[in-house]
């Protein structure tokens, strides 16, 4: 095996506790498990959250939903489509028993059908729009059309309302924070609006990780779901799997010392070689040896998410061997990286290395390459089981 993941559920389960301690005992935690848990592969992940005690996943769309409903099969768990469906998906929808995020008359027309055609009720999640202008519907008539075709429905339940903010991440007294007060405010309009058209959600939910990590959303859902009589809910990824972007501005974070990274990327060393000064290594031969060196063979690349970013001279990345850091050198290619192991005793072929865990994070990953650890880690290609 070329590469492999290994995932703690003991301390995925940790982490969902933790979020779940700092979002509040009235919140309800929905864990995102969409483009593949993250990397974490959402099949291998998801009945460890469902045990753990998460009652609702969400997952990307109908494919990903099946997917993980075979696995957990039809008992209490539910799962959120959360990237928009096809009107073609509904029947699928319905049959895997998920919930879709909707926010079309069509949709809404969809569901209807096929619901109808099964013979039960189905519910749906309505997106309001508050400033993402990705998806959702906006506040005002447009909103007012959908919550028509949504009370006047026999076969569709809204059971949530819901929005996705901007600027999570951004504390009080930064620009972004003026994002997401604009943001509630429109929120707290469609939630006027839900309530004036008589429909009754059971959930409301707006935050990820980020605002459960900065803390003064939740406040504001949870007031805002008392008020409606409803229970509020949060919507988290990236903690859940140990990770949290940095807060914007005079916050403290409530959420990011609670957590530990879950994953453990790994590998083998294919070859050993030692080169002569004045050798190259890699195309473009981008780097030359100014002494001998000693170097090992790693079976990944590219392919398989170790970007091409990490090279020397562009990121200057490294992999963990023995506990120690060992750098890359030259081009990282499709399928072959080189790391150094100049003057190192005791490396043999077929040791063990780290791409991704203890002592090179999923952040020092997105450093190399400019990104975001979300990118790094649903980019990840390797085979994923429980450690
Ligand atoms: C991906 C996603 C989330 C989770 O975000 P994290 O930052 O990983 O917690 C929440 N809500 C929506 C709508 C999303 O698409």
């Amino acid at each position: 095996m070329k590469s492999w993941i290994e995932i703690s559920s003991t301390k995925l389960v940790e982490n969902l506790r933790a979020v779940q301690s700092v979002a509040g005992t009235s919140v309800e935690t929905l864990a995102v498990v969409k483009a593949n848990g993250y990397g974490h592969d959402a099949t291998v992940i998801a009945p460890v959250l469902e045990s753990g005690g998460a009652r609702w996943l969400g997952v990307t769309d109908v494919e990903e939903g099946a997917r993980v409903r075979q696995i957990l099969g039809h008992g209490g768990t539910r799962i959120l489509v959360m990237c928009g469906m096809d009107l073609s998906d509904a029947p699928q929808i319905v049959a895997h028993g998920l919930t879709p995020i909707v926010w079309t008359p069509e949709h809404i027309g969809a569901m209807e059908r096929a619901a109808r055609g099964v013979g039960h009720r189905a519910s749906v999640h309505l997106e309001i729009d508050t400033g993402m202008s990705r998806q959702g519907i906006a506040i005002g008539t447009e909103l007012d059309k959908v919550l028509e075709r949504l009370a006047a429905s026999r076969w569709v339940s809204c059971e949530g309302v819901m929005t996705h903010l901007a600027c999570a991440e951004s504390a009080p007294g930064t620009p972004g924070s003026a994002v997401t007060a604009a943001q509630r405010k429109r929120f707290a309009a469609a939630l006027e609006q839900v309530t004036a058209a008589g429909i009754k959600p059971e959930l409301i939910h707006m935050g990820n990780t980020s605002a459960v990590d900065e803390g003064s959303t939740m406040k504001w859902i949870r007031d805002a779901a008392k008020k409606l009589g409803a229970r509020a809910m949060v919507r988290t990824g990236l903690g859940l799997y140990g990770d949290t972007l940095s807060l914007e501005g005079e916050a403290t974070a409530a959420l990011h010392p609670r957590l530990s990274p879950v994953l453990t990327w790994k590998t083998r060393i294919i070859g050993l070689r030692d080169i002569p000064a004045g050798a190259t290594v890699g195309y473009g031969a981008t780097f030359t040896a100014q002494k001998p060196m000693r170097l090992a063979l790693l079976p990944v690349g590219y392919a398989d998410g170790f970007r091409r970013e990490a090279s020397s001279g562009v990121g200057n990345g490294w992999v963990m061997l023995a506990g120690r850091q060992a750098k890359v050198i030259g081009r990282v290619s499709m399928n072959l990286t080189v790391v150094d192991i100049t003057g190192r005793k005791n490396i043999a072929m077929g040791d063990e290395v780290v791409l991704l865990g203890e002592g090179v994070t999923a952040d020092d990953h997105a450093r190399w390459c400019h990104t975001i650890p979300y990118e790094i880690l649903c980019g990840l290609r390797g085979h994923v089981h429980l450690a």
